[in-house]
């Protein structure tokens, strides 16, 4: 049975007034989430929360039983989330698209099940090699894929914040789901994209590698976000496979 570490922090960064972003962390029940929300009026950070607690709720009771009850569970977190903020914004005309983007990341035993909607990311740190698990479902990497712009001209590009697909915008929501095996030295990061932004895959890479636990890491991850501007809430949840 593996057993992981996990920290998570969330910091407003140096612009924003308000944290819209969320996080979750429960190394006992084997899950971790960070939600990025967005929407006017506090909208954002209403859908957010109700992400995280709609994923606290559907783990609840929780038993690691297989990893299809997994694999289960991490679907109906976005499914259930997906209605209760897409409802309150039908109900609520200054809640009018409200949302969220979402990582959701759970083990059972050897096995991590890894659901993901929007551009906030979950990136693998294996044998010293940072490796982008999710891919953003954003128009800039719509037109990578379609070999409109590169990789590097995305980072600059005006519109690389505008996002496809959300949790709770429409009624019908597609996760993306990915299964795979955990190692002994496997470190998951789930960031929302305040720290994307700010900081190359690289200098993630860097300070992941640093020899510190991962209480550390996450507060150099914040700190470092926030020397490159900090132009974003910047949220980082950080699991250790030990
Ligand atoms: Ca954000």
């Amino acid at each position: 049975m593996f057993r992981i570490a996990c920290s998570g922090k969330s910091d407003v960064g140096l612009r924003r007034s308000n944290n819209e972003d969320a996080l979750i962390i429960d190394p006992d029940r084997g899950f971790l989430a960070v939600a990025d929300g967005m929407g006017g009026a506090a909208s954002g950070e209403v859908a957010s929360q109700i992400f995280v607690d709609t994923t606290r709720e559907v783990f609840a009771g929780y038993e690691a039983q297989s990893d299809q009850v997994v694999s289960a569970l991490v679907q109906k977190s976005f499914l259930l989330a997906n209605a209760r903020i897409f409802n309150l914004a039908k109900e609520n005309a200054d809640r009018q698209g409200m949302g969220c983007t979402a990582e959701l990341l759970a083990f059972y035993d050897r096995v991590y099940m890894l659901g993901h909607v929007g551009d906030s990311r979950t990136y693998l740190f294996r044998d010293g090699v940072l490796r982008q698990m999710t891919k953003d479902h954003s128009l800039i990497q719509d037109q990578i894929d379609q070999g409109l712009i590169t990789p590097e001209e995305a980072r600059s590009h005006a519109l690389r914040n505008v996002i496809v697909r959300a949790v709770g915008v429409n009624e019908e929501l597609a996760v993306d789901l990915i299964r795979g095996e955990g190692q002994p030295g496997d470190l998951f990061l789930l960031c929302s994209d305040g720290l994307h932004d700010m900081l190359e895959d690289y200098q993630i890479q860097e300070l992941l590698s640093l020899s510190v636990n991962v209480n550390e890491k996450a507060e150099r991850l914040i700190e470092a976000a926030k020397a490159a501007g900090g132009h974003d809430n910047v949220t980082v949840a950080l699991c250790e496979v030990t």
